[in-house]
């Protein structure tokens, strides 16, 4: 079995573009897998001789009332199927209120979690990390998901954890 890795974070930080980047390679098949719903996103990489499942989803909003929509159920179901967890948090907007809700949700899981920092692309990541400290969830991993850029040492990390 290959391990899971779902992507998790408030919409617009970059889950898909991850995704996109992480099923790209040659060997890449993404795949719709019948039976599974369309709010969770199944595809299949490789990094080197890593192989891997990607789980994309829509997205938690952080919003304490919308926990229970169908959205935030399909993403909770997606945590509980995946061996690593990638949280996704946007350098450019920094640390919102929705990231410390979701954060909090992401606790109550017992799974290996990995803060990512996306949209370090022309920034200061290192300074932009900082803002996220408070999250408790340590450095963040920042890449650049629209350019490629820090994935390879980000599915490293992940290896790590396995
Ligand atoms: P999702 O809602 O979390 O799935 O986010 P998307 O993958 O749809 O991306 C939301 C927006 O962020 C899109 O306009 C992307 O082009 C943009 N985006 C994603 N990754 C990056 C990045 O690394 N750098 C920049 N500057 N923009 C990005
Ligand atoms: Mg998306």
């Amino acid at each position: 079995m290959k391990p899971v890795i779902a992507l998790v974070g408030r919409p617009n930080v970059g889950k898909s573009t991850l995704f996109n980047q992480l099923t790209r390679s040659r060997d890449a098949l993404v795949a719709d897998m019948p039976g599974l719903t369309r709010d969770r996103q199944y595809g299949v990489g490789r990094v080197g001789e890593f192989g891997y499942m990607v789980v994309d989803t829509g997205g938690l909003s952080g919003e304490a009332e919308t926990l229970d929509t169908l959205m935030a159920r399909q993403t909770l179901q997606a945590i509980q199927e995946a061996d690593v967890v990638l949280f996704l948090v946007d350098a450019r907007d920094g640390l919102s209120a929705a990231d410390q809700t979701i954060a909090e949700e992401l606790r109550g899981f017992n799974k290996q979690l990995l803060l990512v920092l996306n949209k370090t692309d022309g920034i200061d990541a290192n300074s932009a990390a900082t803002d996220f400290f408070s999250l408790g969830l340590g450095t963040p991993v920042p890449v650049a998901a629209a350019h490629g850029r820090g994935v390879n040492r980000l599915m490293d990390r992940v290896r790590e954890l396995l």
